[in-house]
């Protein structure tokens, strides 16, 4: 038993970390669909295919095998076997990840294998396009964002975990191309669904937005 829980919102606002928290909290699986175009832009960056050709995109997507697993310490990431976890989060993914997101075929099929995954009981999914078109039936749906300075500050943490050096002005910057990319293309845009909740993640830690959630599933 369990519910359909969609969490969208632009780069950088949490989601990944909240969605895991609240899956873990509800006993539910998590799935990060963001982690999905990460793993085709990578294969695409490592054949040298255009990141805005979608023809052959997609041709790659149906040609490999992309696989998501849960464990304790977060979602293992593999492409055709090989872990990819970090490789995904690189900065050359990241910058090239928009692009590839933006071809309206890589979306249907992207969206197809998303379904798919929440066929089970009890999921939360994150990504930018969720409510809207992935799990319009979500019984419950959620719109985070933060300000893109907040944002920028909580890639800084992680980057720095990572050993990725990269400067606060430099991040800002990241994040606003990437929303901007995310909200202006033609294919499911980002946007907030009519029946989503907002949550202003700006100045709430983690736990109080996780804690929001849970309430609001158990009602
Ligand atoms: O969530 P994350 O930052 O890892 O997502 C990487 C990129 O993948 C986003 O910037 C967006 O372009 C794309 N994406 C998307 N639809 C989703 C999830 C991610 O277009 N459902």
């Amino acid at each position: 038993k369990g519910i359909q829980i969609a969490i969208d919102g632009p780069a950088a606002a949490g989601k990944s970390t909240i969605a895991k928290i609240t899956a873990t909290k509800l006993g539910y699986t998590y799935i990060d669909t963001g982690a999905m175009y990460r793993a085709l832009t990578y294969k695409a960056l490592e054949e040298h295919i255009d990141v805005y050709d979608d023809e052959a995109l997609t041709h790659l997507l149906e040609r490999i095998d992309i696989e998501l697993t849960p464990t304790e310490e977060g979602q293992i990431v593999r492409v055709d076997g090989e872990d990819i976890t970090e490789a995904i989060r690189s900065q050359e993914v990241t910058s090239n990840v928009s692009a590839t997101a933006a071809q309206p075929h890589v979306r249907e099929l992207m969206v197809e294998k998303q379904r798919l995954l929440a066929n089970s009981k009890g999921v939360v999914m994150d990504g930018r396009d969720i409510g809207t078109a992935v799990l319009p039936n979500a019984e419950l749906k959620i719109f985070m964002t933060a300000s893109v300075e907040e944002r920028a500050e909580r890639r800084f943490a992680e980057n720095t975990k990572r050993g990725i050096n990269r400067s606060m002005a430099q991040l800002c910057k990241d994040i606003a191309d990437r929303d901007k990319a995310d909200t202006e293309r033609i294919a499911s845009p980002l946007k907030q669904a009519s029946d989503a909740i907002f949550i202003d993640t700006t100045s709430m830690s983690i736990e109080q937005v996780a804690d929001e959630i849970i309430q609001h599933a158990e009602e």
